[in-house]
């Protein structure tokens, strides 16, 4: 497989060229590394019909020669890692070693959520009657992914869709398509034609595929305002939809823990990946009894991280991914500068090329200031103290968003209550971020609408079927 140009859209298995070409920009450098596909109208058109004409032999198909292909596919995307891993870093910023990640936990994600099962439930099993629930297929996925994540999130589409006898028309962000292009590729190899489409485009392409008339279903992963204009499209032909939106994670860190052990794993949690995680740890709200010492943990562990191009070596975070973003953080770092909040760490922006945000870190700002309110997507933490339990739960709950969130404590009972009481789809204890295709992931409140992962996960690409069998002796 060749990661270098042509880029180009895969449709009914062919690679196809863009009607238009738009730039990709690496972040790292501001400098143009390639021109990647704008399809328009008629190709999105072309994308839907290759799915729906492929449709019923897929839903045909096995699913134990579905789940087959999807682990080839898995396979694939490994047997690739190192050119998946280089564009992966050129196009979206994060180091290498972050990149080697993401690929190799997409093609593992491929091959797990390929051993799902698809229940079936029987609801009267009597005399009179056989009835039983199962679970179909709905038809043509339209699947648009963010950038901060690329391969994997998309990952988290592709397998339970296709496992469950869909096709897919797939969208990556334009900052980030390359990667998805070239995984388009490698899928047409091993999928039959029509099964998985890649597209990409400007900010039309999204809401045409939303409104499609020919999408049965949107699985959509991205930032909760983009996400209410989806589900408005999208209700115009009752379209399934799955969101996965913006969050604002707080971790609570009890007065118990050991310090300088979770200081380190604290500041990966709200800096991996540059802060551009939907369950980054947005909030930190720590023990005013170890606040002090935890704070200064953290901001001398900060000050030994390299941030810088995320093809150099030793490199730990990269650049923020565009431009937009880029703006954004830097608008949230100028309100808390012209609010006087303290700065731990950070606050200025080095005149360089790239998107580069230095490491920043707020010293207990007001709850009702826009860096605790907001999602900032970057890397900028509000370190905010607390004195008890009832005051830190509503704190953390006293938001739109419902994501994740953490408690880190050595008593895990205590922990475990206080998880119970957090608003978010998912709470970890003493760790944050693990994610697997075998469980349910979502947010509650405006972080979304469904779940990805999971037999729930897989369900949510399936229509309900109930099948009522009166037995035939009764009309004997
Ligand atoms: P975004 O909403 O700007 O874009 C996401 C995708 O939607 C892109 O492919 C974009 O081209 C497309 N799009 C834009 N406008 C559209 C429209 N009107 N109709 C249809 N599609 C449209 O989000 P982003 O900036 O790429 O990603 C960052 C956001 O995503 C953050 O808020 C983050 O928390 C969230 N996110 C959520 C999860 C999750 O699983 N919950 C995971 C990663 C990121």
């Amino acid at each position: 497989m060749k990661f270098d140009d042509p880029y180009v859209m895969t449709i009914g298995g062919r690679p196809v060229a863009g009607a238009a070409t738009f730039d990709v920009v690496n972040p790292a450098t501001e400098v143009v590394i390639a021109r990647a596909p704008d399809a328009d109208r008629g190709q999105l058109d072309a994308a839907v019909n290759a799915a729906r004409t492929a449709f019923p032999g897929w839903a045909a198909t096995p699913i134990d020669a579905r789940r087959a292909a999807l682990d080839r596919l898995g396979d694939a995307v490994l047997a690739n890692i190192d050119g998946f891993k280089r564009l992966l870093t050129a196009e979206q910023g994060k180091p290498h070693g972050d990149a080697e990640m993401e690929v190799g936990g997409a093609g593992m994600w491929l091959k797990g959520a390929a051993t799902l099962e698809l229940p079936v439930t029987v609801n009267e099993d009597s005399p009179d009657r056989y009835s039983e629930t199962r679970h179909v297929p709905i038809g043509v996925v339209g699947a648009i992914a963010p950038w901060n994540f690329p391969m994997i999130l998309a990952m988290f589409k592709v397998g339970p869709a296709l496992l469950a006898g869909n096709t897919m028309v797939l969208k990556p962000s334009p900052f980030t398509p390359l990667t998805t292009l070239k995984f388009g590729e490698l899928a047409a190899d091993i999928l039959p034609p029509g099964v998985l489409n890649v597209v990409s485009g400007g900010d039309a392409l999204g809401p045409w595929m939303t409104e499609h008339p020919g999408i049965d279903k949107v699985s959509f992963t991205g930032s909760t305002a983009t996400g209410r204009r989806v589900m408005q499209s999208a209700s115009a032909t009752l379209k399934r939809v799955t969101l996965e939106l913006g969050g604002n994670d707080p971790a609570i860190v009890m007065p118990d823990v050991d310090v300088e052990k979770v200081a380190e794993e604290l500041f990966w949690a709200a800096f991996r990946n540059n802060g551009q995680i939907c369950i980054a740890t947005k909030r930190l709200y720590v023990h005013k009894h170890i606040y002090e010492p935890l704070k200064a943990a953290i901001v001398a562990y900060a000050k030994t991280v390299k941030v810088g191009d995320g093809a150099d070596q030793g490199t730990q975070i990269g650049p923020i991914n565009n431009k937009p973003q880029y703006d954004r953080v830097l608008d949230l770092i100028q309100d808390a500068r012209a609010n006087g909040y303290q700065f731990l760490l950070g606050g200025e922006t080095p005149d360089v090329p790239g998107y580069f945000i230095p490491i920043t870190i707020l010293d207990n700002p007001p709850e009702s200031s826009r860096i605790v309110q907001e999602e900032q997507f970057g890397p900028v933490l509000p370190l905010l103290k607390f004195d008890d339990v009832d005051e830190v739960v509503a704190r953390a709950n006293a938001t739109d968003y419902g994501l994740g969130g953490s408690v880190w404590s050595k008593d895990e009972d205590r922990a475990l209550k206080i998880a119970a009481r957090i608003a978010s789809g998912t709470v970890w204890i003493n760790e944050t971020q693990h994610l697997t295709p075998m469980a349910a992931f979502g947010g509650m409140k405006q972080s979304g609408v469904g779940v990805e992962g999971g037999v729930e996960g897989l369900l949510e690409y399936t229509n309900t079927q109930t099948i009522v069998r009166r037995r035939s002796t009764m009309h004997a």
